[in-house]
């Protein structure tokens, strides 16, 4: 598969490739050009001509563009899924309605712009008014990461193109492809050819070139706090606006009084959806002493039925972790927290299945007596392995809730509404569900507090990150004499 630039499928300027493996089975699914800076340039100037053409379109067109692209993904959704099953990992379902939330997310950002209403606002002097209006940005540069390389593709480029911005998408090194045939799709259904192009090559190169590039306007980043860091290190040379999306390491809290069985379930879909790899995963389960017990052995039952599995198989709960070393790191976690005195609830590990030896699985593990100052109670363990934490009530979990460099996501399950509030008030997070596992939706605004990142996603609050803010001041005819020169 070639990158996508100006339009068109393109080589990169070098021979090199990027072979991209199935995780379930090893095989190789294709290969991408292994992109440099030249071709990273190349694809930010077509970008650059492309914003001049888009942004001047009216609104209706851009809303109604997203319309069609939007109607376009979803009547492609059983390839695309399928293409992300292969690179990614996940299963069908999960991967088709990955494609889906793609489309959702145009649609919404379809319905948001042209509708805006706005106000003029009187000087506190009296001498005139002020309008203040929205300006689109100009290139921005997607980083993407592997976990949902379409979801997020679609969080950055449908509020940027509806803002009239243009985008160089560069997705991770492991997840290009679907990325690139969406793109493709884009431009059949009507985007101006270099309004979305498709950079594959390593974020050390490819990345830091987004980075360095004056014409540039913003980086759009999710993934890794680490990497994070160096985006916004790098972004600092021409200081270019920035959204970072970065880890969690998400405390799910069971109350009490909260309905079990639909926590029991919450926690399964919380903690082992696309096998535990979402930065708002459950990572971190605090149950009040009173329900442990109880709440154990429903959610023993619940883990004891995933079925692991290839993703293209229809009987499979959860696929394979996305990559050998993304696996290891799940082990040195787990071998850690055991080496610390925490017990095996569901012992997880690799399974022993025949048809599975070629693949990255790891069966669901679940610990108890995780030591807090263990790596999977400090770290972000980005993979399908809980540690379980008992509290004796809500204070003293929301004290450790909070106890992390991470402010993500963050759920609390009670069927008390004050109890609610009272700890959603309290979670230093950027989310908190009520008695719902992580869900994002395209009108909720989504990002971190501390170090999961600033700006957000999705909402209105996603659409104003692709604007610069610009004032407009008048004042009304004979009444400049106020500043008139020199000043007395
Ligand atoms: P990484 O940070 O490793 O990679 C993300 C992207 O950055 C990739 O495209 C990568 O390219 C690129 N990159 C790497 N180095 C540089 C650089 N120096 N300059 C520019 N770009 C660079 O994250 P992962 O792909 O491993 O994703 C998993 C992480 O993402 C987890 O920590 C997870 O929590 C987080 N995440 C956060 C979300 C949020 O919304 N807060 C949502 C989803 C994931 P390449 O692949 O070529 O290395």
């Amino acid at each position: 598969m070639k990158m996508f630039i100006q339009g068109q499928p393109a080589d990169a300027q070098g021979a090199d490739t990027i072979r991209v493996a199935n995780p379930a089975t090893g095989e190789i699914v294709d290969s991408v050009p292994k992109g440099g800076r030249e071709d990273a340039k190349r694809a930010i100037d077509a970008a650059s001509d492309a914003f001049k053409v888009w942004s001047e379109k009216p609104a209706l067109e851009r809303s109604r563009t997203l319309l069609k692209i939007s109607e376009t993904v979803r009547a492609n959704v059983e390839d695309l899924g399928r293409t992300l099953t292969l690179e990614q990992g996940k299963p069908l379902g999960e991967a088709k309605s990955e494609i889906n939330s793609f489309a959702n997310t145009c649609e919404y950002y379809a319905g948001l712009i042209g509708r805006e209403r706005g106000a003029q606002t009187p000087f506190s002097t009296g001498e005139g008014f002020f309008i203040v209006t929205k300006r689109p940005l100009g290139v921005v540069g997607a980083i993407l990461p592997w976990n949902f390389p379409v979801s997020l593709m679609g969080w950055k480029v449908a509020p940027g193109l509806a803002a009239g911005d243009t985008f160089v998408v560069k997705p991770a090194s492991t997840t290009p492809i679907t990325d690139i045939k969406v793109a493709s799709l884009m431009v059949k259904a009507g985007l101006p050819p270099g309004a979305v192009n498709v950079v594959t090559g390593p974020g050390g190169v490819v990345g830091e070139e987004l980075l360095d590039n004056p014409k540039i306007a913003k980086i759009a980043f999710t993934g890794e706090t680490g990497t994070g860091k160096r985006i916004m290190e790098g972004s600092s040379k021409s200081i270019k606006r920035l959204t970072l999306e970065l880890g969690g390491s998400d405390p799910m809290i069971v109350c009490d009084d909260a309905d079990l069985a639909l926590a029991v379930e919450g926690a399964a879909w919380g903690r082992f959806r696309n096998c535990g790899q979402s930065c708002t995963s459950v990572k971190r389960l605090f149950l009040f002493d009173s329900i442990a017990d109880e709440f154990i052995r429903a959610f023993v039952e619940k883990v004891k039925t995933i079925r692991v599995g290839n993703g293209l198989d229809a009987s499979t709960h959860m696929g394979p972790v996305h990559t050998a070393e993304q696996r290891g790191k799940v082990e040195k976690m787990v071998e850690d927290a055991e080496n610390r005195g925490a017990k095996d609830i569901v012992k997880g590990g690799r399974p022993t299945d025949k048809a599975l030896q070629q693949g990255t699985f790891y069966a669901p593990a679940v610990l108890g007596g995780v030591d807090y100052d263990a790596m999977m109670a400090k770290e972000e363990c980005f993979g399908p392995a809980l540690p379980i934490f008992r509290v004796k009530d809500l204070e003293e979990a929301l004290e450790r809730a909070n106890d992390t460099p991470y402010g993500l996501g963050s759920s609390v399950w009670t069927k008390d509404v004050e109890k609610a509030y009272h700890a959603a008030e309290r979670i230093q997070a950027g989310t908190t569900w009520v008695n719902s596992p992580p869900i994002a939706r395209a009108e909720v605004p989504f990002g971190g507090f501390k170090q999961s990142g600033f700006g957000r996603e999705l909402g209105i609050e996603g659409l104003d990150h692709y604007y610069e803010t610009k004032s407009i001041q008048f004042l009304e005819y004979g009444k400049g004499k106020k500043w008139a020169f020199p000043i007395n």
